[in-house]
């Protein structure tokens, strides 16, 4: 399938080209110690990802530990009552530790495997990522250090708990406001000290390439599976698809397996409070081009051209930036991004628990938001949303500042 001249039968082996880029976003923006280090991954990852022993371990893996393929369920309660669309998700909810993070931790940790390194590294900001994380290196036997700002490791105790249970070193940041930028810049730097025994993993499609596309390689099982169940179930593709897009790795995974398809894809971003800067975390609607963290993509800056300070009620959906490959798709206009706010998702969070007994993260909330709104506006059809994860890390925290609705 053609669209606005890039041409989706070949899309994937032209996007990235070699250098990283999709279009003009990405590249590999790194100190010189890093830049070898990223050449050392670059060529292990395009050599054993094309290796039958490493796609037939990580299937293995998939099925027997993750417990893949997570199954679609249709909405059924709440598809009638709002009329004749037909909502279905993709129940990312129920992959082993709760969301679609484990896809790419799983292929990270076994890359490192295969690459003879003995530890893995990343920060983590509100804990999701060093969870998942933590349990790929608990099952491969790695070590594994995870920075984490001091701020956020008072805020997300049961988190911590879990990364320490699982064997992890939780190291902690105390430079600057000691959150999540603070805790990059720790990993980083620890990282271009000890690349020889270690491997950096990346908790979403962000940062230097290869990472983008190893994340976004290593999450497309949740876009094919859905995509075949999808065709299983009904015989048709979904009229539309939707995910909600912090980094965009579980939007850019769920998204490649339809690319090519006649479907109409739907990015969510966090509006927050509203459209103000620093009320909304809206990089790819509201943001301009730049780089940070090692690559180019679309940014929210302040007066003097830093990332933003950004907010959401998802606190894995507050980052400045999107993944370049976003920035792309959101370019060329393959892909519809649109906002929802906070308001809007802690309704989805409750409609979807009320109606169909499935708890949403809060990130997730966002897609199903968007979801009940479009099935509002269509007049028939089916729209597919991908669950990302489930809302147990939650559920404290909306009846705290919402109350039971
Ligand atoms: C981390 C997280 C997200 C946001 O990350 P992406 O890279 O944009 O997918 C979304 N949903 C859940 C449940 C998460 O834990």
């Amino acid at each position: 399938m053609k669209f606005n001249n890039i041409d989706f039968d070949t899309y994937f082996k032209s996007y990235p080209d070699k250098n990283g880029y999709f279009g003009k976003y990405g590249g590999a923006y790194i100190s010189e110690d890093l830049r070898l280090a990223m050449k050392e991954i670059t060529a292990a990852y395009y050599t054993i990802c094309k290796s039958s022993k490493f796609i037939a371990e990580l299937r293995k893996i998939r099925r027997e530990f993750q417990g893949r393929p997570t199954p679609i369920s249709y909405l059924e309660r709440l598809s009638t009552s709002i009329g004749n669309v037909q909502l279905y998700v993709k129940r990312e909810d129920l992959n082993h530790t709760g969301a679609h993070k484990l896809n790419h931790c799983m292929g990270e940790a076994l890359l490192a495997k295969y690459m003879g390194k003995k530890k893995v590294i990343a920060e983590t900001g509100a804990g999701q990522h060093g969870v998942a994380l933590a349990t790929a290196a608990a099952y491969f036997g790695l070590e594994c250090d995870i920075y984490m700002g001091s701020v956020d490791i008072r805020k997300q105790a049961p988190n911590v708990a879990r990364m320490k249970i699982l064997g992890a070193n939780v190291i902690e940041v105390t430079e600057g406001l000691q959150t999540l930028k603070e805790a990059v810049d720790a990993a980083f730097l620890a990282y271009s000290r000890e690349y020889k025994d270690a491997i950096y993993c990346i908790g979403s499609v962000l940062g230097p390439h290869p990472f983008p596309m190893m994340v976004r390689d290593f999450q497309s099982v949740v876009g094919i599976e859905a995509r075949a169940q999808f065709l299983e179930m009904t015989g048709e593709l979904p009229d539309a698809i939707v995910a909600c897009v912090g980094g965009g790795s579980n939007a850019m995974g769920f998204f490649s397996g339809f690319l090519n398809d006649p479907v109409t894809i739907y990015g969510v971003e966090p509006l927050g409070r509203g459209r103000n800067m620093g009320d909304h975390a809206a990089s790819l609607n509201y943001g301009e081009e730049g780089i940070m963290h090692g690559f180019n993509s679309l940014m929210l800056k302040d007066e003097n051209g830093d990332p933003a300070p950004v907010y959401s009620v998802a606190s894995g959906l507050d980052y400045p930036s999107s993944g370049p490959e976003h920035a792309f798709l959101h370019d060329i206009g393959r892909v519809t991004y649109d906002v929802i706010n906070d308001d809007e998702t802690i309704d989805a969070f409750y409609t979807l628990s009320r109606m169909e007994g499935i708890i949403p993260a809060i990130e997730s909330a966002h897609a199903v938001a968007y979801g009940i709104k479009l099935a509002h506006e269509m007049e028939h059809g089916s729209v597919l949303i991908n669950l990302s994860g489930r809302g147990d890390k939650d559920m404290d925290y909306v009846i705290e500042r919402y109350g039971i609705r």
